[in-house]
């Protein structure tokens, strides 16, 4: 048995010594399970034992990402004709997370001195779901990269197309992908980066069109969920079997880049596309 000094604390104490940490100071790994003092994780928010990058803000992509930055729609949002409170009350919530009107921030800027065009999806707003009016600013950032002859770097993060919207939300799959083959067609590059969780409707069509496709460590990426797969197929999938280095492995995804590496890799991707080096 133990010296009295060394024995493991009680539930008891240890609920108490954690109610005295203030909220969002401590976060536990979904991938590794490390709990871990988050007062030195910004701006990367990453996990210290895995590399696991948390779910970031539009903003705090972007100001990762971007060495100058002009929003583009800011204003499209949510059509009236869904007037359903319970509907209402997300959107409400995700414009209050997010500081957006919609789950995508798209716009223009450079990276390290290359000009291109930028969409980030907003896991923060409801889901980062794919709407009527995030499939419509994306539609318009690669059509308005299209005449600018500018490539297009989107980040995907998201549940899927939006139930509440119905028929509307599925439709932006096609949409988007009618101006992500005219961007093609113009000879123009369009990268990926698929982050945690990119699923449903976005991973069935533009997520996976990108001439190139990065992913972040251990996000997670799929079309169905796990719980729909075991019920349809009455088996057990691997642990591992949507993370990206699974899909990586099996070629649907370029290259795995950690967040500390991102901005510069993408820099030297736009750079490479241009023919400089
Ligand atoms: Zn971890």
């Amino acid at each position: 048995m133990l010296p009295a000094k060394f024995k493991t604390p009680s539930q008891k104490s240890l609920n108490r010594r954690m109610a005295s940490i203030p909220d969002g100071l401590v976060r536990r790994c979904p991938v590794c399970h490390t709990t871990f003092l988050t007062d030195h994780w910004e701006p990367a928010r990453l996990c210290p034992a895995c590399g696991y990058g948390f779910r970031l803000t539009a903003m705090q992509r972007i100001k990762l990402t971007m060495d100058t930055f002009q929003e583009t729609n800011a204003q499209l949002t949510v059509p009236d004709r869904y007037t359903d409170a319970a509907y209402q009350a997300k959107i409400a919530r995700g414009r209050q997370l997010t500081g957006l009107n919609e789950s995508v921030l798209t716009g223009f800027g450079t990276i390290d001195h290359q000009s291109t065009a930028i969409g980030v999806m907003d896991a923060f707003f409801v889901m980062g779901s794919l709407g009527t009016a995030t499939g419509e600013k994306i539609t318009r950032l690669f059509d308005e990269a299209t005449a600018k002859q500018l490539p297009v770097i989107l980040f995907t993060s998201s549940g899927g197309a939006r139930m509440q919207e119905g028929i509307h939300s599925l439709m932006q799959m096609a949409k988007v992908s009618a101006a992500v083959a005219r961007h093609s067609q113009a000879g123009l590059l369009y990268i990926v980066v698929l982050c945690d969780p990119t699923t449903g409707g976005v991973t069935a069509s533009f997520a996976m069109q990108g001439d190139l496709i990065l992913a972040e460590p251990h996000a997670l990426v799929g079309f169905a969920g796990r719980r729909v797969i075991e019920q349809t197929i009455h088996q057990t999938p691997p642990a591992d079997f949507q993370r990206a280095e699974t899909v990586l492995q099996h070629g649907f995804i370029d290259a795995i880049v950690a967040r500390p590496q991102l901005k510069q890799r993408l820099a030297d991707l736009l750079r490479l596309h241009k023919g400089e080096s």
